[in-house]
C-alpha cells in the first residue's frame, strides 16, 4: 500500500484520533479495486477512551433543555441537508453503490433526524391525577446514560442514524462503531453533528473490528447495545451484551420473498421483483431475494424478469446512468459468484447468468445480475443469505404452498405480495410470520414515525428500531407516586397500599 494513503481516524471527545495500535484495515473504492484509505482499529483502550469521553458527557447532556436537544437536532438537520451531495458520494466511493441509491439512503436517514427533532413531544409522560385520594401517580421518560451503536457497510449513513438520532436526542451519549467497510463518512456526520453544537463527547466513534465490539459488550459504563448486521454476529452480540447485563436490540440478516398471485399485473410484478433484488447490488437487508410464483403467474413472471434483467445498466456509481454498482469486497463478490455455480450443481436452472457480464472484465467488485429458476429450499442458494445480486424463483402451486415455504423460512424480516385481489393480501398479511410486510410495495421499509424490525433469526430483542420503539429502547420508565397531604392528618398504617 503506498503511504499516501490516507489514514482514517476515530473521533473521541470531540476530535478526530489517531490509532493508538499499529492495526489497519483496508477501506477499497469498490469500483476499481483500489485500496483508497486505510481505517485505525481501535485497541480495547481505545474503546475505553471513547466510553469514559461519552460518560463525562452524560451529566449535562442529560440536563440539557429538551428544546435545546431539538434545536440541535434542527440545526443537524439542515447540515445533512445541506451536504446530502457531498455525504452521497463517499458513500459511494467506499460501499460502491449509484450516486442515486446513495442520495435515497440519505434521505432516508435524514427522516430519523426529523423524527427526533420532535423529541419534546415523543418523551412527553403520562399522568394521573387523584389515583387515589390526594395522590397522583405519573410516569417519566429518562436516558439511559452511555449507549453503543455497531453498524454494517451497506448503509453506512442510514442504520447509523436509525440509532444515534433518537438516542442523543433522548439524552443519551453515544458511541459508534460502524462497519470497517466504508468509514469516512461517521467521522464527516460527527463533525456535521459538532458544527450543529452537539457537546463533545456526547457523539464518539470507534473504528474497528471484533476487538473494538467486543470491549464495548463488556464494558460496565455500556448501559444499551444496538446492532445491525449479519444473523451470526447479531445473534453472538444479543447473548454476550445481554448475559452482561445489558440492553440489546440485534437485528439481524435476512431472505425476503416476493409472492406473486395468478391475478398480479405481471409487468408491474417484475418492475418490482428486478428493482428490489438488484438495487444497491442485492446488498439491502430488506433486497427480495426470492420470488414465490404461483401457478400460472411463473412463466410470464420469469420471462418478463429475464428480459429486464439483461437490460440492467451496470458500472461505477458516480458514472451517469447506471444502475447497479459493484460488491463490496472481491471476496464477497467471488463468494457471490460461488452460490450461482452451486445452485446451477444442485439442479436450479442459470435463467441469467450474471458471471458472464462484460462487466467482469473490468477492475473493481463487479458481478453480472442473475436469475435461478426452479430453486427450492434445502439448495444452498435458498437457504443462506447471499447478499448479492441474485434472484431466485421458486415456483408453488398454490397460495398455501407459497405461504408455508415463506413461514418455513428461518427468516422474517422483510416479505411482499403481489396481487389485485384485496382479500388474498388482507389473508396475507394476517398469515405471514415476517415483520415487515408490503402489499405491492417490495421493499416495506417503514417511515420513520413508524419502527423497523424483523422477526425469528432477523431479530434478537423485544424492541424494534427507530420510530416509537427505538424512543423507548433509549429511555427507561420512571414511575412516581407523589402526595402533598397536611401533616395533621399523618399516622402510622402498616398496612398493604391500597386505594382509598
Ligand atoms: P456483519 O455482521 O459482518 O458486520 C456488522 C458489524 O458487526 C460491523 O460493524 C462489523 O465490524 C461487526 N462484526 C463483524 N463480525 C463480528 C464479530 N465476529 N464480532 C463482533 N463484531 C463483528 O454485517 P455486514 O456484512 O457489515 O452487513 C451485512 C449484513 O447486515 C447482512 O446480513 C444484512 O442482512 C444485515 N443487515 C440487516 C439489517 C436489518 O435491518 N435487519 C440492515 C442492514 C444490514
Amino acid at each position: 500500500m503506498s503511504p499516501a494513503v490516507a489514514a482514517i481516524s476515530h473521533w473521541i471527545a470531540g476530535r478526530a484520533v489517531t490509532s493508538d495500535s499499529e492495526r489497519y484495515g483496508d477501506v477499497f473504492n469498490p469500483a476499481t479495486g483500489e485500496v483508497r484509505a486505510r481505517v485505525a482499529l481501535a485497541s480495547s483502550s481505545q474503546v475505553d477512551g471513547a466510553i469514559e469521553a461519552a460518560r463525562r458527557a452524560v451529566p449535562e447532556w442529560r440536563a440539557a433543555p429538551l428544546s435545546r436537544r431539538s434545536e440541535i437536532m434542527f440545526k443537524l438537520r439542515e447540515l445533512v441537508d445541506a451536504n446530502r451531495r457531498h455525504i452521497a458520494e463517499m458513500i459511494v466511493l467506499e460501499h460502491g453503490k449509484t450516486l442515486a441509491d446513495a442520495l435515497g439512503e440519505v434521505a432516508r436517514g435524514l427522516e430519523n433526524i426529523e423524527f427526533a427533532c420532535g423529541i419534546p413531544q415523543l418523551l412527553k409522560g403520562e399522568y394521573s391525577e387523584q389515583s387515589s385520594r390526594g395522590i397522583d401517580v405519573y410516569q417519566i421518560r429518562q436516558p439511559l446514560g452511555v449507549v453503543a451503536g455497531i453498524t454494517p457497510f451497506n448503509f453506512p449513513v442510514m442504520v447509523p442514524a436509525w440509532m444515534f438520532a433518537n438516542a442523543i436526542a433522548c439524552g443519551n451519549t453515544f458511541v459508534l462503531k460502524p462497519s470497517e467497510r466504508d468509514p469516512s463518512v461517521s467521522i464527516f456526520l460527527a463533525e456535521l453533528m459538532q458544527k450543529a453544537g452537539i457537546p463533545d463527547g456526547v457523539f464518539n466513534v470507534v473504528q474497528g473490528d471484533k476487538t473494538a465490539v467486543d470491549r464495548l459488550l463488556e464494558h460496565p459504563d455500556v448501559q444499551a447495545v444496538s446492532f445491525v448486521g449479519s444473523t451470526p454476529v447479531a445473534k453472538r452480540i444479543y447473548e454476550t451484551a445481554t448475559r452482561n447485563g445489558k440492553r440489546v436490540q440485534a437485528l439481524g440478516g435476512a431472505k425476503n420473498h416476493m409472492l406473486v398471485l395468478p391475478d398480479a399485473d405481471i409487468a408491474m410484478a417484475a418492475d418490482a421483483a428486478v428493482s428490489a433484488a438488484y438495487g444497491s447490488a442485492g446488498e439491502r437487508c430488506m433486497a427480495i431475494s426470492v420470488v414465490v410464483a404461483v401457478g400460472a403467474a411463473a412463466d410470464p413472471l420469469i420471462e418478463a424478469i429475464r428480459e429486464r434483467t439483461h437490460k440492467i445498466k451496470i458500472g461505477p456509481g458516480m458514472e451517469d446512468g447506471n444502475e447497479m454498482g459493484p460488491l463490496i469486497t472481491r471476496e464477497h463478490r467471488n463468494r457471490v459468484a460461488t452460490y450461482v455455480a452451486q445452485a446451477a450443481a444442485e439442479g436450479a436452472s442459470v435463467a441469467v447468468d450474471g458471471r458472464d457480464h462484460a462487466i467482469c472484465g473490468r477492475n473493481g467488485f463487479f458481478l453480472g445480475a442473475t436469475l435461478l429458476d426452479g430453486v427450492r429450499p434445502g439448495m444452498r442458494c435458498y437457504d443462506d443469505e447471499i447478499f448479492g445480486p441474485v434472484l431466485s424463483v421458486v415456483r408453488a402451486d398454490t397460495y398455501e404452498e407459497g405461504m408455508h415455504i415463506i413461514n418455513g423460512n428461518p427468516y422474517g424480516n422483510g416479505v411482499a405480495i403481489f396481487t389485485r385481489d384485496g382479500g388474498a393480501a388482507r389473508q396475507f398479511q394476517f398469515d405471514v410470520e415476517v415483520g415487515l410486510v408490503g402489499i405491492n410495495v417490495p421493499i416495506p421499509v417503514p417511515v420513520a414515525y413508524y419502527s423497523f424490525g424483523g422477526w425469528k433469526a432477523s431479530l434478537f430483542g423485544d424492541l424494534h428500531m427507530y420510530g416509537p420503539e427505538g424512543v423507548q429502547f433509549f429511555t427507561r420508565a420512571k414511575v412516581v407516586t407523589s402526595r402533598w397531604p397536611d401533616p395533621s392528618t399523618s399516622k402510622v398504617d402498616l398496612g398493604f397500599p391500597q386505594v382509598r
